[in-house]
This record gives structure tokens, sequence and C-alpha cells, in this order.
């Protein structure tokens, strides 16, 4: 095992913030995850999973081991007139394997492209974008269970997925995936319904839709709408959409008719954290170098903030104000550590 001491990890995660971690490897196979989980315990450590660190907001100093998940391989298990199998590396980095999936007309993933991160980090929020779930199209994950000890597979009913959300997420830290099973159509059903997708597809003409135009769609609206954290450091939407029941909704509408809510079920709807955000009037915003996107207000951009300090007290005075305003308190939707 390559141990590192004292890494900076300002390149490791997307807000760039300068913490250091005490320990660092990177594991390309599952022998080498055990040694370091070992190394971890026999020394005494806490450890923590790395993908590409695009959820992740590094507040302090990480005393343990980073451990960064680096398996890789794309492996085609099943093959039929109709659909695939697919076996992928939890250290794939997820945008390139959807392009592998659009460029060979293997439908399924398209309206997920150009999200940062992993593989195996896919299915710990279940990410999602213009109307997919990734959940859709998992059949199985494969993940070294820490609490039994032993290496499981867990079939896609058992992930228990929801909106941002899964088993993994709230068993924190119990498993670590090391590749993920996937289900892909050669006979895709397009989703052309998200508003966005279909202005462009009219604006350029396509009138036939297929996995290429849809993946080129979302990888435009994308480039165009999200800020690229290369450049303006970020780990994307920062806030869930907060739930609300019926009640709640009724009384709201009549204080606020402009409010932008969908019903989910009879009594609980689902507020866009965006609309609020931007009622509270964070559009734009920017306060000790840290600021709201103007055109994306989910989007908190750390634009030149050395601690992440800094960005949690930006978020908490957004989420107090949000509360005070209407009542609703809004949820982040990355990691703190
Ligand atoms: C510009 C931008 C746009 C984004 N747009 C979207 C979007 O449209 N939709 C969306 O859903 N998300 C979006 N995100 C969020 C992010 O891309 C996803 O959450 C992504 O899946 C994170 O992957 P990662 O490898 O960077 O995970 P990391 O940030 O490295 O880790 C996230 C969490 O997963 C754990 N983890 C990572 N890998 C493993 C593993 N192999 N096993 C067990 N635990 C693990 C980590 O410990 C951590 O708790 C966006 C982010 C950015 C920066």
């Amino acid at each position: 095992m390559k141990l590192q001491k004292n890494i900076a990890l300002k390149q490791y995660h997307s807000f760039a913030c300068e913490e250091m971690a005490s320990f660092f490897t990177s594991v390309t196979s599952k022998e080498a995850l055990i040694e370091a989980i070992d190394w971890a315990f026999n020394n005494n450590q806490p450890y923590l999973i790395l993908g590409s660190g695009t959820n992740i907001l590094f507040t302090k100093q990480f005393n343990g081991l980073v451990i960064k998940i680096d398996f890789t391989g794309i492996q085609k298990l099943q093959e039929t007139a109709s659909e695939l199998i697919l076996q992928v590396g939890a250290g794939e980095i997820w945008s390139h394997f959807v392009s592998y999936c659009v460029q060979k007309s293997w439908g399924g993933l398209e309206n997920l492209s150009l999200i940062p991160g992993t593989v195996g980090a896919a299915p710990i929020n279940n990410i999602s974008a213009y109307g997919i779930e990734v959940s859709e199209h998992i059949v199985s994950v494969d993940a070294y269970d820490t609490l039994k000890k032993k290496w499981v597979t867990i079939p896609n009913i058992e992930c228990a997925f929801g909106y941002k959300s899964s088993i993994f997420k709230k068993e924190v830290n119990r498993f670590i995936i090391s590749s993920v099973l996937f289900k892909l159509s050669k006979q895709p059903f397009l989703r052309t319904d998200y508003g966005a997708i279909k202005s462009v597809l009219h604006a350029r003409g396509v009138t036939n839709p297929s996995v290429e135009s849809i993946a080129s769609a979302v990888i435009y609206i994308r480039s165009n709408h999200w800020p690229d954290p290369k450049k303006l450091p970020n780990a994307g939407s920062f806030f869930k959409n907060p739930m609300i029941t019926k009640n709640q909704y009724d009384a709201l509408i009549q204080q606020f008719p402009s409010l932008m809510a969908y019903p989910i079920t009879d009594n609980t709807y689902k507020i866009a954290a965006g609309w609020l955000l931007e009622a509270c009037g964070w559009k734009g915003i920017i306060k000790d170098q840290v600021g709201c996107f103007k055109d994306k207000v989910l989007v908190i951009v750390n634009f030149g903030a050395t601690n992440g300090k800094s960005i949690l007290d930006f978020s908490d005075a957004i989420i107090e104000s949000v509360k005070v305003k209407f009542g609703v308190v809004i949820e982040k939707g990355i990691n703190i550590l």
C-alpha cells in the first residue's frame, strides 16, 4: 500500500479548499481496499472513502486515512438483441462511462450526461437530472459490507433508492462500493419531455431524437448553465428540494402565490429550493469570497475562500433566511466533513 502523509486535499475535491488529510492512499483493487481498511483499523485511524470529491465539503483537517477509490473497467456481462448488462468499476468517471454508452447508442443514461463524479458514488445519491434517476438503470451494486466484513451484491430492490437517497446514504459508511451493474437498452425509451431538452432539440430541428442527440442536448444545456468546477469551484446543487405537507403548502401558496411546488403524493409537496433562495434574494450574492451562482442560485461557488468553514457558514445563513421567511427547513445535499 502506497501511503502518503499530510496531503493537501485541494486537488481531490471540487470546492478546492485548502484542508489537509493526515494520510492518503489510492486503491485499484479489492485486495488493496481491504489492506487500507486493515491499516486504518490497526493504526486506530478513521477512514474516508473518496471518489472525485464533487459532493463533499471539507471544513477542517481530516485526521485519518482518505481512501480514494480508483477501481476501473467496463465489462459486458450479457447482451441480447434488445439490451445489455454492464459491470463498471467504481472509480470510472461517470461522464466518461455515459459517453462510452452514448457512442455505442446504448440508451438509458444519456440524460445523465456530464454529471461530475465517479460511477461508485452514483448510486449513493441516486444521481438524477432531466427526468431520470440512475436507479432506473441499476441492476445491482457490489460492495464491501464493513459491518458483516464480507463482499456483497445488493440487488436494486434492496438499495432503497429514493430522491437523492439510498441505503448507502442511510447506513453511512457501511458499504464501500466496488462496482455497479447497469442494464441498458438497444431500443431505448427516450425521455425528451423535460422542457430544456425539448427546446434544444426543437431549435436544432431534431424531429426523430436518438440517444446521441439527447446526450448532445444535455451536454449543451449543462455546459451553459452549470459553473465548471475547474474554473469556479463548487459541488453542484448545495441544497435538496424540501418536502412539505399539503397543509403547509396550502398556507404557503396563500401567502406566496408564485411559490414553485409540485405534488408528490396526496399529502406531500416538493418545493423548488431554488425558488425559495431567489425569493430570499440570494441569487448572485457573494460574501467573503463565497456566493450563489448567478445563473443557478442553488450552486454555492467558492470564489477564493481557502477554508471550507466559510462555505459552511454561508450555507447556514441561507438555511436560516429561508426558515425565517417561509418556515421551511432546507437540507444540505452534500457531505460535510
Ligand atoms: C457542477 C456539478 C454539477 C452536478 N450536477 C448534478 C446533477 O445534475 N445531479 C446529481 O445527482 N448530482 C450532481 N452533482 C453532484 C455530484 O456530481 C454527484 O453527487 C456525484 O455522484 C458525486 O460523485 P463523487 O465521485 O465526486 O463522490 P464524492 O464527492 O467523492 O463522494 C460523495 C460521497 O460518497 C462516498 N463515496 C464515494 N465513492 C464511494 C464508494 N465507491 N463507495 C462508498 N462510498 C463512496 C463518499 O464517502 C461521500 O460520502 C453535481 C456536482 C457538480 C460539481
